[in-house]
């Protein structure tokens, strides 16, 4: 489904991204794990099209898709839910929502799509009219996502869901994303939360200072003495 061929990132004259190469298939859940700084959220940035690849290419569905607008990206069916969020703290959950299907067919079949979400994410069907910056970190959370969904995604791609989160709420996290893969869409998965996304990933693919090193199934790296002695403190 998105293939991402040796692409290189910078931030002005700073590289980034060194002939970053992996792939998302169909119905997947893939995990980039990596520790702090290693370019996994710059990695989402350039597949949504919010940075430009200086090498390399990235198709969608054998459509290249590497110099296209960010709204574009939205059409071909890939969403982003950016690290911290980015919900608009001022508006209510159903405005937010709302925000998340602004194109084609997500715009057609907005209150079909709401009442989806809501069937996932009951609590924020109670809070609907609620100003998003009342709700507890885990429902923003929640709120992120299923303004994600409102896109209706092909790939929804979630950088650091986990984050802030206690670990009750981790969990809760997890088992959403997977219930939404089993509902059909496929997952790119950005983490520091090893051990767990590992258990719930396909696959996945480490990134270390900007290079991919080691992949798997999440099984395979789970039992990696590489990767349980520099991720996993074991
Ligand atoms: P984190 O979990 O901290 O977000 P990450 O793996 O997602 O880690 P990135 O956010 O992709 O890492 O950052 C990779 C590198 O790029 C870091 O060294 C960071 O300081 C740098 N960086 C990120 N954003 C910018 C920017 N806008 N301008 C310059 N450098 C940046």
């Amino acid at each position: 489904m998105l293939s991402v061929k040796g692409i290189d990132v910078f931030y002005g004259d700073l590289q980034i991204l060194w002939d970053v190469s992996f792939e998302v298939n169909d119905k997947e859940i893939v995990v980039l794990v990596g520790a702090n700084g290693a370019g996994k959220s710059t990695t989402l940035r350039t597949i949504s099209a919010l940075l430009t690849p200086r090498k390399g290419s990235i198709e969608f569905n054998g459509s290249r898709i590497d110099h296209l607008l960010a709204n574009k990206i939205i059409e071909y069916g890939i969403v982003h839910v950016p690290e911290a969020r980015r919900l608009f703290p001022e508006m209510t959950v159903e405005e937010n929502l709302i925000i998340g299907s602004l194109y084609g067919e997500a715009k057609r079949k907005r209150f079909e799509t709401m009442e989806y979400v809501y069937s996932l994410f009951p609590r924020l069907k109670e809070r609907k009219k609620q100003t998003a910056g009342t709700l507890s970190g885990g429902e923003q959370q929640m709120l992120a996502v299923g303004r994600g969904l409102m896109s209706m995604p092909k790939l929804m791609m979630l950088d650091e869901p986990s984050l802030g989160l206690a670990p009750l709420l981790v969990q809760e996290i997890f088992a959403m994303v997977k219930q939404i893969n089993e509902a059909g869409v496929t997952v790119l998965l950005v983490e520091q939360n090893v051990r767990q996304t590992l258990a719930i990933a396909d696959r996945a693919y480490v990134l270390e200072n900007g290079r991919i090193g080691l992949t798997g199934t999440g099984k395979f790296l789970l039992n990696n003495e590489h990767v349980k002695t520099a991720y996993l403190g074991v």
